[in-house]
């Protein structure tokens, strides 16, 4: 089989003859909400199923399902649903497992909004999240019992950059019968082969390094084919009818449907064209990251630098094995106070006073003012966001003028 970067840029063989009419190098953008059939008989066969055929944008849309086969060739996996956004890739995964008395084991240190979801939105319905430290094992097993429907990590906390090792984690929620999904969006399926470390359902925030310099909201839920669904109680009925594709068929036809949150024909473009350079952005944005960890821990106004790639970050020898040798994008640093942060912040020229994370650009926030402002000082602490933090998400640019813009901020 032919390297990453080959497959993202030439895709698998295409599925669809039509589309070789022109000798296209890119797939159209089907920008169409319904598809019309030649008779009666073909919509009834694409209704119920007998016949794979798109009918309708908001279930299966051509340029989208494009992008998902593109996804799955560089990621592997039984399928792909991709999504309007990372939450909804979440939120939609969650529906599809949980319910009324059961729960959720889920890190303590998620991204904000799925924390928010899983605590307070889908709270109303009878799910109950349990928040637990993650690298820490037995707190794990102990917090799972006979109503739980998964665990869920990701692969590098924000803004906290804590690693788990997820292989332990994976063989812990097997043993207990229960799935382990995967938040994949700091790392990507470039760097962290979920599937082969033993996550059952990868979610990423295709928003993030896929978009390809913050061009779109998307989203991925990726099934990589190893849990018996029919041990999921919610999934049961399907894994009867459906076997290995339960979940998928369960998105498909009820869950994502009903919930609706299609990504638009454009975004689904927009996105693969930003898998195409996935490995080259990606890589840059890494060696920058590092760089600027490695400046910024030379100077006297910085008191901490938080990288998985240092050598004093306690994952640091567990992410070089799971993330292929390399650490993300994302570090954050401690300056003295707040004020100290917004001096830094305001005086930057080059580097973007903005939250997201893995764009083309480089951006830096203050967590404790912003992502993180509707928790009071002393949750934050909890969470390891402090008044003193700035968070960088490295860009592509050259690291001269990064590490000038930084430098001249700081004086
Ligand atoms: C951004 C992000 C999300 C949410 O993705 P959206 O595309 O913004 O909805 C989820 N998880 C992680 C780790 C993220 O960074």
């Amino acid at each position: 089989m032919s390297g990453f970067s080959t497959r993202a840029v030439h895709g698998p063989p295409p599925a669809d003859s039509r589309r070789e009419q022109h000798g296209d190098l890119r797939p159209p953008v089907h920008d169409t909400v319904s598809f019309a059939f030649a008779s009666a008989r073909e919509i009834a066969d694409a209704f119920s199923g007998r016949k794979p055929a798109h009918s309708y944008s908001r279930i299966t849309n051509p340029t989208v399902e494009e992008f998902e086969r593109r996804v799955q060739a560089l990621a592997g996996g039984r399928g792909v649903v991709a999504l309007a956004s990372g939450m909804a890739a979440i939120s939609t995964v969650i529906m599809a497992l949980g319910g009324a008395g059961s729960n959720i084991v889920a890190g303590r240190s998620l991204f904000g909004n799925t924390i928010s979801l899983l605590a307070q939105t889908l709270r109303p319905w009878g799910l109950e999240a349990r928040f637990v430290d993650m690298t820490d094992r037995d707190a794990v097993a102990a917090a799972i019992d006979q109503d739980t429907r998964a665990l869920f990590l990701e692969s590098v906390s924000n803004p906290q950059l804590e690693v788990c090792d997820l292989a332990a984690l994976a063989e812990l929620a097997h043993g207990r019968g229960v799935p382990l999904i995967l938040d994949n969006t700091a790392t990507t399926f470039y760097l962290c082969r979920a599937g082969e470390l033993g996550a059952d359902i990868e979610l990423v925030s295709s928003t993030k390094y896929i978009s390809g310099g913050g061009s779109s909201v998307g989203g991925l839920i990726i099934d990589h084919g190893r849990f018996d669904w029919s041990r999921s109680p919610r999934l049961a009925a399907f894994a009867k009818s459906f076997g290995p594709f339960a979940l998928l068929v369960a998105l498909r036809r009820e869950i994502s449907r009903n919930i609706g949150a299609c990504l638009a024909p454009h975004n689904a473009y927009l996105q693969t064209l930003g898998l195409e350079t996935l490995a080259l952005r990606v890589d840059k944005s890494c060696v920058n990251a590092q760089a600027l960890a490695e400046f910024l821990q030379g100077q006297s106004a910085v008191r901490r630098v938080v990288y998985p790639g240092l050598a004093s970050h306690p994952d640091h020898e567990l992410a070089r094995r799971q993330f292929n040798g390399r650490f993300g994008g994302i570090l954050t640093f401690e300056l003295a106070d707040r004020d100290s942060c917004f001096a830094f912040l305001d005086k930057l020229r080059l580097i973007c006073r903005a939250t997201n994370i893995n764009d083309n650009k480089t951006l830096a926030i203050h967590p404790a003012s912003t992502i993180f402002t509707e928790f009071s000082p002393e949750e934050r602490e909890k969470m390891g966001v402090s008044e003193g933090m700035v968070r960088i998400s490295a860009g592509i640019e050259d690291f001269a003028d990064l590490r000038d813009d930084i430098a001249q901020a700081l004086s």
